[in-house]
């Protein structure tokens, strides 16, 4: 009798899973292969996969590791592009934010609410307002309710009310409007889980080093397996190019001239403790290119971003003093208190992928995608924006697909939701039950309801077979040991760095950005993986060096400067 094979498999994507999916790359020829484990790539793993086609995802680093985890972590219809009138770029990304709210990831993309302070009486008021209206309407337009409450208009003696930090004199009214935000990193790895559990072959740390020809078509890449140094070929009937900033490199290793260009813009972000200012609210304050936003995080502030163009490393984009201070001199304009540098808890620095114009400025770059099929067997995706990133990902495979022989399902993925999200509401209303038989505080409980949705139950399992995985992480008490166990088992962690500045974000949310907490971090990994001590310590020494060169180059006047001294730090050890 044929043994059939499940249609899914494992929920896990730990070092087992790893090792399978490189097995099964390195012999089997693929239908697609997706280079890249930013949000486009792994949601065009999802997309493809789920359309029952053989598939693979490779990722240079780790799963997130380039823009998708240093976003602004908002999932948005972008307020400012109606001022451009670029309707349907707001209504496609509005719809997707209802889409994610509601279905897609109820327990990772939540409500989150804004105020525009207004500076002019009337007119002020009744623009923006009118912005405002369309902003609420277009986000019917999906077929569904938009998931969150409409816009409100505030007095100035309400808008002291919700936000007393705001200086007197700042604003003489205001208006609320509500967007949605993500954990970006999280979400990524977790896309990344669902595509392998749908059948995707995933690695991550598997680096595209160029691509198999024949004759003109591309028929698969050469691959680096960066944690052994093996290389090995992959073969794919397409090939999908989603790796964001790097786009250009990744087509030049085909030889190919090139259709659109993508370029890089810096974009940097503060993380202040959130006592430092009074405010029920986040803030969106216009600045004289774009607008600044102050986004509430858990117990802190993002306050961001800048928007600069970085022609220096890619991997490793590193924020100047000058950044720095461009930010706190905008944010400190409508603050009754100002800040300072000394609170500043983190800094992190993202680069967009725009598609090149000849010579706009970088934030009137359109944020729209392109999808081209520039040679037989290679398609490339760029552009766009994080919140549609969905979209992005069916064009891409769309345009795969119609060279595939036979018919190819539609995309299905607006009605696959990520792992952890069937029944989050029903285990957020029982989290009082769950907080009690486990012995964990209701706060914890809704902490990791809010991480892992129906999967905390996996991390429960864990503490109950080791209580002392409970305890918080020194200098980082919003995350417990468990769930550094839970990241190397479950969730694709395979160095210190993948945890503390991803699968968690201690990296940017702790005043010692990690220190304190890293040898217990790669302790605990060491034990889940199997590190020799000697292991340990490297993987420590190599976060340290982070850290100090991060925080040298956040003392330095300009990029070239601050790129020199971020560099300085060893990359990850590899075996
Ligand atoms: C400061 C900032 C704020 C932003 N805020 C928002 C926001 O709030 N909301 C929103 O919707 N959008 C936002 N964006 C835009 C959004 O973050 C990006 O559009 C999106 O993350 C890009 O995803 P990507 O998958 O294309 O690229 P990436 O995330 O960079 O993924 C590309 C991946 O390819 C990998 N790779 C590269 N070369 C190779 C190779 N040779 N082999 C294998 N892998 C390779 C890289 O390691 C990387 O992980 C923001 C961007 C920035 C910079």
């Amino acid at each position: 009798m044929v043994k059939l094979k499940s249609v899914t498999r494992s929920s896990k994507l730990g070092p087992e899973e790893r090792a399978a999916a490189i097995a099964v790359l390195k012999e089997k020829e693929l239908d697609i292969l997706v280079v890249g484990g930013g949000i486009v790539g792994t949601g065009a793993a999802l997309d493809a996969v789920t359309r029952g086609l053989r598939v693979g995802i490779v990722e240079a680093r780790d799963w997130g590791s380039g823009t998708s985890s240093r976003s602004s972590k908002l999932v948005h219809g972008g307020i400012r592009y109606l001022e451009q009138l670029d309707f349907r770029l707001v209504r496609e990304a509005l719809q997707e934010r209802g889409l994610l709210l509601q279905r897609i990831a109820p327990h990772l993309v939540k409500p989150v609410r804004f105020l525009y302070p207004l500076h002019k009486p009337i007119f002020e008021r009744i623009y923006i307002g009118a912005g405002m209206i369309l902003y609420d309407l277009l986000s019917y337009t999906g077929g569904r309710p938009p998931g969150v409450p409409h816009h409100r208009h505030l007095s100035k003696r309400q808008v002291l009310r919700a936000a007393p930090s705001i200086a007197n004199d700042a604003m003489i009214g205001g208006i609320t409007y509500y967007d949605a935000q993500v954990d970006d990193a999280r979400y990524v790895a977790n896309l990344a889980r669902t595509a392998s559990f749908y059948g995707a072959h995933a690695a991550s740390r598997v680096r595209v080093e160029g691509f198999l020809k024949v004759g003109e078509r591309v028929v698969g890449v050469k691959a680096h397996d960066l944690e052994t140094g093996e290389r090995f070929e992959i073969r794919a009937k397409q090939v999908v190019n989603a790796t964001g900033v790097w786009t250009d490199d990744t087509q030049s290793m085909v030889g190919e001239r090139g259709q659109f260009k993508v370029r890089a813009s810096k974009g940097v972000h503060l993380v202040v403790p959130r006592d430092r200012f009074q405010s029920k609210v986040g803030l969106i304050l216009r600045t004289e290119k774009s607008v600044l936003f102050v986004i509430p995080w858990g117990r802190h502030w993002l306050v961001g971003t800048t928007d600069t163009d970085w022609h220096l490393d890619k991997a490793h984009p590193a924020a100047t003093a000058a950044d720095i201070d461009y930010i706190l001199e905008h944010v400190n304009k409508v603050l009754a208190v100002p800040l300072t540098r000394d609170d500043v808890e983190g800094v992190y620095a993202g680069l967009r992928p725009l598609l090149a114009g000849e010579s706009e400025e970088t934030s009137k770059l359109s944020r729209e995608h392109l999808v081209a099929h520039s040679v037989p067997g290679l398609v490339v995706i760029a552009g766009g924006k994080w919140t549609t990133y969905r979209i992005m990902a069916k064009d891409a495979v769309d345009e795969a697909v119609a060279a595939l022989d036979g018919k190819v399902p539609a995309s299905v993925t607006q009605d696959i939701s990520l792992l952890g999200a069937e029944g989050y509401q029903a285990a957020w209303n029982k989290r009082s039950k769950i907080a009690r038989a486990y012995g964990v505080h209701k706060v914890r409980i809704e902490h990791l309801l809010g991480r892992y949705g129906v999967m905390t139950d996996e991390l429960l399992d864990i503490i109950r077979a080791d209580a002392s995985l409970q305890n918080p992480l020194p200098g980082a008490d919003d995350y417990i040991e468990a769930e550094v166990i839970y990241a190397a088992r479950h969730e694709g962690a395979l160095h210190l760095d993948d945890v503390l500045a991803r699968r968690t974000r201690i990296s940017i949310e702790a005043w010692d950005r990690g220190v304190s907490a890293a040898p217990v971090v790669a302790a605990l990994m060491g034990r889940e993986l199997g590190w020799s001590q000697e292991r340990i310590e490297a993987e420590t020494a190599n976060y340290l060096a982070r850290v100090d060169a991060e925080r040298a180059s956040q003392l330095e006047p300009d990029d070239v400067s601050a790129d020199r001294v971020r560099l300085s730090a060893p990359e990850i050890i590899v075996k």
